[in-house]
């Protein structure tokens, strides 16, 4: 089923206000074309009120790199969904895989973040992926599958409507080798069977698979021309306007 892409930028822990005002203000300022194309870009969280009010007025969507699972409380260091709202996010990314590499995320902890996020109408884009060894193990269909079997067992269809999930292969992460639009396929197939088995052949076709790992302007088009690729998450080139808004063109 043909959904309208969708790229997210990943700044990660880089830029600070200033530094994360000046780049939305080249993204926008650059007209990027949002009529094939949603995006939205996530800065760290000391930037997310600054650079949603630039974003105000405009296409370009606010995401937040993570989310905890309780609205309020004695959690020192965590951000509530409510904060999120509050500040105009309507994306979040939950699961990244530096964050269960870093912090300990667990898949358990995937599935309260994402139920935190929905019930605070934050759209959840869900990160799995596996590591090098597990896939030169052959390990990548069954890693992958649990992760995706965990993170969504209490989820009803009407919620998976509201989902987004990303590949990321934690081996194409930073590194500059991306997963070949072959092998990005491939896993974004399998992980579509595995939810129409889970919920629906429907819903599984209609979901919006992204692929994420060393995403650049020079390889966005032949991933995104993947059937089951629906849209990019970018890390690294996100951190430049014009290979971001390159990647949005293409
Ligand atoms: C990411 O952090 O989600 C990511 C895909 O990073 P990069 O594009 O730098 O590989």
């Amino acid at each position: 089923m043909k959904t309208i892409p969708l790229v997210i930028g990943n700044w990660k822990m880089n830029k600070t206000i200033a530094e994360a005002s000046a780049l939305v203000k080249s993204i926008l300022a650059m007209g990027p074309n949002f009529k094939d194309c949603e995006a939205a870009v996530a800065p760290p969280a000391t930037a997310l009120f600054s650079v949603g009010e630039l974003l105000k007025g405009s296409q370009l969507r606010l995401c937040a790199q993570n989310v905890f699972y309780k609205e309020s409380g004695a959690y020192t260091g965590e951000l509530s969904p409510l904060f999120l709202q509050e500040v105009g996010c309507q994306y979040v990314l939950i699961g990244h895989s530096e964050r269960r590499q870093y912090f300990g995320e667990t898949d358990a902890d995937v599935a309260k973040k994402l139920h935190a996020a929905l019930a605070h109408h934050l759209t959840p884009v869900v990160c799995v992926g596996e590591t090098l060894q597990q896939r030169n193990e052959g390990l990548t269909v069954k890693v992958v599958t649990s992760q995706i079997k965990k993170a969504f067992e209490a989820c009803s269809v009407a919620q998976m409507e509201k989902v987004v999930i990303a590949y990321e292969p934690i081996w194409a992460i930073g590194t500059g080798v991306n997963a070949t639009p072959l092998q990005a396929e491939e896993v974004h197939q399998v992980i579509r069977k595995s939810l129409a088995d889970q919920f629906d052949k429907i819903l599984a076709s209609k979901l919006r698979i992204l692929y994420g790992g060393s995403v650049k302007a020079s390889n966005a088009k032949e991933l995104k021309a993947q059937p089951n690729v629906n849209g990019l998450l970018v890390g690294g080139a996100s951190l430049d306007a014009q290979e971001f808004v390159a990647i949005m063109r293409a």
